[in-house]
């Protein structure tokens, strides 16, 4: 794939009114809005796909994986509730967008990927954009145990159940993300750890998102 990095008056134009969309179909968080606003996300394209960049959809990125879907980036950013500074665990980098969201919102981030061909590209990609994450590879299924604990953890992909290892590796007040469910469809599941062994969890609405493989998952 051939990356090409300019952001002109047509790819910015198209950005905005992708941010318009977002916020009729109700992400209301205005950080959230405005970062989604700022990452090129068609520099994730080959330039032949430029004008699907700004479409509300999720798009192949090889590997039999995909770019998620802006609004299904924006929801779970906003269920994250970032605050500047919050160490965040991501699991499921692909290509990176969703990173430079979090990013965007002063969060530091720790992010993983399985798939090395994905995570050889976004290591390049990333730092040239100017985001510079600490990169994994691996399994994010067990999390990332050296690193922890974790202000928020973000899954960006589907699994059959919350891995209890991910909940222990959150701080108190902590916050996961992740959608749970089967391969046809999942729901976007919050946890909020309210103390050492006590959860508070809260189940969303219906997504679908390629499976979460690994040891603590599919
Ligand atoms: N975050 C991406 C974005 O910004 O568009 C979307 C990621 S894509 C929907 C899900 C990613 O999770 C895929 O790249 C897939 O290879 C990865 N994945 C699946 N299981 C994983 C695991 N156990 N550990 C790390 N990454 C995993």
């Amino acid at each position: 794939m051939a990356y090409k990095f300019i952001d002109n008056y047509r790819e910015q134009g198209a950005r905005k009114r992708l941010v318009e969309i977002l916020r009729k179909k109700g992400i209301e968080d205005e950080q959230v809005l405005a970062a989604i606003g700022k990452v090129p996300r068609h520099y994730f394209f080959d330039e032949t796909f430029w004008n699907q960049a700004y479409k509300d959809i999720a798009f192949p990125i090889g590997e039999g994986q995909t770019i998620s879907q802006p609004y299904t980036v924006a929801y779970q950013t906003e269920l994250l509730h970032i605050r500047k500074g919050d160490k965040v665990l991501e699991i499921g980098t692909g290509c990176g967008y969703q990173t430079c969201i979090l990013m965007e919102l002063g969060a530091k981030v720790f992010t993983i990927e399985r798939q090395e061909k994905l995570y050889e590209r976004t290591i390049q990609v990333l730092p040239y954009m100017g985001y510079k994450p600490k990169f994994f590879l691996g399994d994010g299924s067990i999390g990332i145990a050296t690193d922890a604990p974790y202000d928020k953890i973000i899954v960006t992909a589907g699994a059959p159940t919350v891995p209890q290892v991910l909940l222990k590796q959150l701080n108190i007040g902590g916050i996961l993300v992740i959608p749970v469910g089967d391969e046809q469809s999942q729901k976007m599941v919050t946890v909020l750890k309210t103390a050492e062994n006590d959860y508070e969890r809260h189940v969303l609405d219906t997504f679908r998102f390629v499976p979460l493989v690994g040891d603590r998952a599919w």
